[in-house]
């Protein structure tokens, strides 16, 4: 089963579903042999304004690779060849799996619809949930390589925890064909030192250059 943060195309409000019966399963996840292949479609409907979305889920080699909402025509003809949309790149597992993710508020979060985070353009005050956290939007950036284009989309967010009261940071790094990724806020990053360092901080691409987004 699938337990998703989705954002109703309809009225943009976010909520968390239970899909399917068996084990949950994350993005990335290993859950079958490798010559597993299938799609299986959940119908839902928004719990703030009614309207009802289908929610496909892909495995690959026996990978959970996906998750679309309203497939388009195009992406239905591809499913139906087994041709499905691979992310670029997926979670260390099993180093950092979900909990342990989770737990530091660090890495991809493996729960949502990927193609639904890049596509938002988020404001100041915004408010976003990731790894059933809601958090809000303080401060915004891109990325732009040397051919002027846009590379990422960063953001500067917080939240305060519910009984210490203590106030976390993060930068959320939204990137097209991805999962949201958080990462400790610390810029200036140009190399890391091992694969820890690489899991949780952030380093400006070559050829790129981070911009203020005032908009
Ligand atoms: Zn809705």
């Amino acid at each position: 089963m699938l337990e998703l943060c989705i954002r109703c195309p309809v009225c943009g409000k976010y909520h968390y579903y239970s899909l399917g019966d068996d084990d949950v399963h994350n993005i990335g996840d290993i859950i079958g042999p490798d010559y597993e292949y299938y799609s299986q479609s959940y119908n839902e409907k928004c719990r703030s304004c009614k309207n009802e979305f289908l929610i496909v889920e892909l495995v690959h080699r026996g990978q959970l690779v996906n998750v679309l909402i309203n497939p388009t025509e195009e992406e239905d003809e591809k499913i139906e060849d087994r041709i499905y949309p691979l992310l670029d790149a997926y979670p260390d597992l099993p180093k950092y799996h979900y909990y342990e993710r989770l737990n530091m508020l660090l890495g991809e979060d493996s729960r949502v619809i990927p193609s639904q985070y890049f596509l938002v353009d988020l404001k100041v005050g915004d408010k976003i949930p990731l790894f059933t956290t809601e958090w809000e939007v303080k401060e915004k950036y891109k990325v732009i390589d040397d051919k002027k284009r846009l590379i990422s989309k960063i953001y500067k967010v917080s939240e305060i925890r519910k009984f210490s009261g203590e106030k976390i940071e993060r930068l959320l790094i939204l990137r097209d064909n991805l999962l949201p990724t958080l990462k400790i806020v610390e810029w200036g990053v140009t190399s890391f030192l091992d694969e820890e360092e690489r899991f949780k901080k952030y380093r400006i691409p070559p050829n790129c250059k981070l911009f203020i987004d005032l908009t």
